[in-house]
């Protein structure tokens, strides 16, 4: 790629190679065993250079900064704070249900790994000149993103909350039978005696919600083809935001558990890993870095193929 001297690469292996868990795992112990009531008295004591995982963090109060509401969920265990009303009911591996400590502590690593990993996506994304998340399988900017050979997909899906779907100028298919269905239902929705991916670019009102549908060759609209950048960047949908590193400290099930108060609640297992998609060219060429950054961060890595 020949990206050595980027300095936007340089600001994320930066943060790849200072990974924020330790810091979290040292601030929910001193919380915790300490006489402290708020999580801000434990931040304004950790101002001094201190080495974990044999990083040295030479501001941590000032790393911690962008996650001190997360950390503040911490203060429900010294009844500080009432319990988060979006916590989920969290089990293990085999279905057992985590204590409540244990649950709130996977919880804050899932949303603050979730947190630290957007913005080293966002980082390293730019530099690469890959667009493979912007278009359908087999587009002619494929190339960008090192693929070789064909890919198996028919459409890539990218999946819009309500409120995003008007940023997209597209066709839009909601009818009875599109509702009854999903993207991946097989046998696929039919529009014209034809597979709906046949048809060019849309977007569809599944029974889950909408979604922008990429058939093979596609090119999402706001993509600027010269530049390769996305037109609406600040407004992009949540899912493009979403990187190519996954925080998996959590995996959302598709049960559901009655809380106390009755309301049905997603139960989430624990799994203690992180994500990375292999179709993305800086999980590849970053691979030992990223590796190293999720088990300094006390996770297990999991590289996989999406797209191919
Ligand atoms: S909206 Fe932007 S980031 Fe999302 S697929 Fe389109 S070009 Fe890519
Ligand atoms: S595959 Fe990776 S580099 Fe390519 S567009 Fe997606 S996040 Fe960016």
């Amino acid at each position: 790629m020949g990206l050595e001297n980027n300095v936007e690469l340089t600001v994320g292996l930066d943060l790849l190679r200072q990974p924020v868990l330790p810091l979290v795992n040292m601030v929910e112990y001193l919380y915790l065993t300490g006489p402290f009531k708020k999580i801000d008295e434990v931040l304004n004591r950790v101002t001094k250079p201190v080495e974990l995982e044999g990083v040295q963090f030479e501001n941590p109060r000032q790393m911690l900064k962008p996650y001190k509401a997360v950390l503040q969920e911490f203060e429900v265990v010294k009844g500080e704070k009432k319990l988060a009303a979006n916590l989920p009911f969290i089990v293990d591996e085999k279905q057992k249900p985590l204590a409540r400590r244990q649950a709130l502590e996977l919880w804050v690593k899932q949303q603050i790994l979730a947190q630290e990993l957007e913005k080293i996506n966002s980082i390293l994304c730019g530099p690469c000149g890959c667009v493979l998340c912007c278009t359908g399988p087999n587009s002619e900017f494929d190339s960008f993103s090192g693929f070789k050979g064909k890919m198996k997909q028919e459409f890539f899906e990218i999946p819009l909350e309500d409120s995003e779907v008007d940023i997209f100028a597209l066709p839009r298919i909601d009818t009875v039978d599109s509702g009854k269905l999903t993207a991946q239902s097989n046998p696929p929705l039919q529009l014209d005696k034809m597979p709906f991916y046949k048809h060019g670019m849309a977007l569809y009102h599944w029974q889950n919600g909408w979604s922008l549908i990429l058939p093979e060759g596609s090119i999402c609209p706001k993509l600027l083809a010269d530049t390769k950048r996305c037109m609406v960047y600040e407004k992009r949908p949540e899912v493009c935001r979403k990187p190519q590193m996954f925080s998996y400290v959590l995996e959302k099930t598709s049960d559901t558990a009655k809380r106390s108060d009755g309301e049905l609640i997603p139960v989430y297992m624990a799994r203690n890993k992180v994500l990375a998609v292999w179709d993305c060219p800086y999980v590849r060429r970053y691979q030992d870095e990223i590796g190293a950054y999720v088990e300094m961060s006390g996770m297990e890595p999991v590289f996989k193929k999406s797209k191919k």
